[in-house]
């Protein structure tokens, strides 16, 4: 019986593992991903993580899935935004480059170099595939921009005349 490693090293040798049909199904911490820092308002946490090394369609392949909650920072009202990815991939691991074309499309290529492979790495880089290029409340932001709005047609009410006293009825309410 195989027994499920509690930790997730950073590399291993891919195609050990689909010798040996590797799998991983736990956790794996925010904080592991260098690179998210740079994106994350916060680092605590983890990500769900699925892997399956073994053959398909003649390849020796890996399949996984990843499931986490983020925390990105707007950048239009600044405020924390949340996002919540599922994201699954299959890999068709190749031994030399001119074999990428050859590789079915439901597969992404990935080229073996060296004795150990970044499993950290390749994760990191399937993470930062589906965030968005620049972080933004889908639709209205939050209330720091509502506010900021009426303040600012509170503002332009003001400088009118006539509209000065219902924009003051409209600020007593
Ligand atoms: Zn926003």
């Amino acid at each position: 019986m195989l027994i499920m490693p509690m930790q997730l090293s950073d590399t291993m040798n891919f195609m050990h593992q689909v010798a040996s049909r590797f799998s991983f199904d736990g956790q794996v911490a925010l904080s592991r991903f260098e690179r998210l820092a740079d994106v994350l308002l916060d680092q605590a946490g983890q990500v769900s993580v699925g892997l399956e090394f073994g053959m398909s369609i003649g390849y020796a392949s890996l399949k996984g899935q990843i499931v986490a909650d983020l925390q990105l920072e707007c950048q239009r009202c600044m405020q924390p935004m949340p996002l919540a990815i599922n994201n699954r991939f299959k890999f068709a691991f190749i031994h030399d480059e001119t074999e990428i074309d050859s590789v079915p499309g439901l597969f992404e290529p990935y080229l073996i170099t060296g004795d150990e492979q970044s499993i950290i790495n390749l994760l990191e880089d399937e993470i930062l595939l589906v965030l968005p290029m620049v972080a933004r409340h889908e639709q209205a932001c939050s209330d720091y921009m509502t506010k900021q709005r009426e303040r600012v047609r509170a503002e332009k009410q003001a400088s009118h005349p006539f509209s000065a006293l219902k924009a003051l009825k409209v600020a007593k309410e």
